[in-house]
């Protein structure tokens, strides 16, 4: 059998392997109905009990407080940059619409948003290419603003919000798609949490929102009735024909996570695999962080080397080696090794070891 291949993609990104295997174990015939999961109604009693598993355990695992509803949402992550601020900009009369530019999917959130409101960028590190998080000061958070959004984990460029800016009474928004579940985040802290499955959770394409209760039922009247967030809390995500298949698989990974320990656990693993490698990176002197130490990311580990020779060789051998999916985004170049919380620690040794392999013949 060839080497074991491990996935560092960014996303889609690897799952569980246990859950891809009970994947294909009931695949043709979902809990003895003699059909597959994937061809029953969604508005039947096994996808209602799928669905309200998946819910159970996303609000167990997360600790999400009971004002807050969970939301199984079309068009993934990026969807949600146009759908908040027609959903939440008319929360004030002012529509103003506060954002931090932290990265490339920051500046998307900001761009998509600008015709729902009045839309402000209250924060950016773009002149040190999003190498670090900007700097926020409360005074800067203007109290009679609708949001201010934020990008979590900046999956290019690998830096990560370790504590969040206090907002005053201005609901915080977060996009936490590259880290949702890897870390212990306390949910009354925030308006609103969403995030496309692909990274953390399951299949692309649909996006899961955790939003409280009194955000709902600010929609503009324009807003299409699929992206309305009080339309879909009322209907429990049901409204048209949902992702059935990927909500199943949310489900699984969920009680994948469960098993590991939960947050917890998944934590402290996802906490060991970025030290070990980072201290990789800081030791060598071949190999370079992009992030600032500071802002550095439990998710997404970017870094380059001498030369872009070097960097192409690299990755090509690291390929051959089954190291898979390590190439860093045109943005930022060089390496980006992405560690979600299916990457076990194994992986992880198997890239250090190839480094330092590498460094040896070539440094
Ligand atoms: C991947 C990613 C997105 C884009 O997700 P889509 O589901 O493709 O829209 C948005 N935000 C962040 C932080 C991401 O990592």
């Amino acid at each position: 059998m060839a080497d074991k291949v491990y996935n560092f993609g960014a996303g889609p990104a690897m799952l569980p392997v246990p859950v891809m295997e009970q994947i294909r174990d009931e695949f043709l015939d979902y809990h003895g109905m003699g059909v597959s999961v994937i061809e029953i109604s969604h508005r039947s009693q096994e996808f209602g009990e799928i669905l309200a598993e998946a819910k159970r355990l996303f609000r167990e695992l997360a600790n999400v407080p009971e004002n807050y509803r969970i939301l199984f949402l079309h068009g993934g992550a990026r969807m949600q940059f146009s759908a908040l601020p027609m959903n939440l900009a008319g929360r004030t009369s002012s529509k103003k619409c506060l954002y931090i530019e932290s990265g490339n999917f920051a500046g998307l959130a900001i761009k998509d948003a600008a015709p729902y409101g009045d839309i402000r960028v209250i924060a950016s590190s773009a002149s040190s290419n999003f190498d670090r998080l900007p700097t926020v000061s409360l005074a800067a958070i203007e109290q009679d603003a609708s949001y201010l959004h934020l990008t979590s984990n900046n999956t290019l460029f690998g830096t990560q919000w370790p504590d969040f800016p206090k907002t005053g009474s201005v609901p915080l928004i977060a996009d936490q798609t590259s880290e949702i579940l890897s870390r212990k985040i306390d949910y009354s802290r925030f308006g609103m949490i969403y995030a496309g499955l692909q990274k953390n959770l399951g299949p692309s394409g649909m996006a899961v929102a955790v939003i409280r209760d009194d955000l709902l039922g600010f929609a503009s009247d324009q807003t299409p009735l699929l992206l309305n967030y009080a339309t879909c809390a009322k209907d429990d995500s049901l409204t048209n024909t949902t992702n059935t298949f990927a909500i199943y698989v949310v489900k699984l990974v969920l009680q994948w996570l469960k098993n590991e320990g939960g947050v917890t656990a998944i934590e402290a693993r996802n906490r060991a695999k970025a030290a070990q490698l980072y201290a990789q990176i800081d030791s060598s002197g071949f190999y370079l962080g992009f992030a600032q130490p500071d802002s550095r990311s439990l998710m997404n580990v970017t870094f380059n080397l001498p030369s872009a020779d070097l960097e192409k060789k690299f990755l090509d051998e690291a390929l051959a080696r089954g190291l898979y999916g390590l190439p860093g985004h045109r943005s930022v170049g060089g390496v980006r090794a992405s560690i979600y919380n299916p990457m076990p620690l194994a992986g992880v040794e198997k890239l250090i070891a190839f480094m330092r392999e590498f460094e040896q013949r070539n440094g």
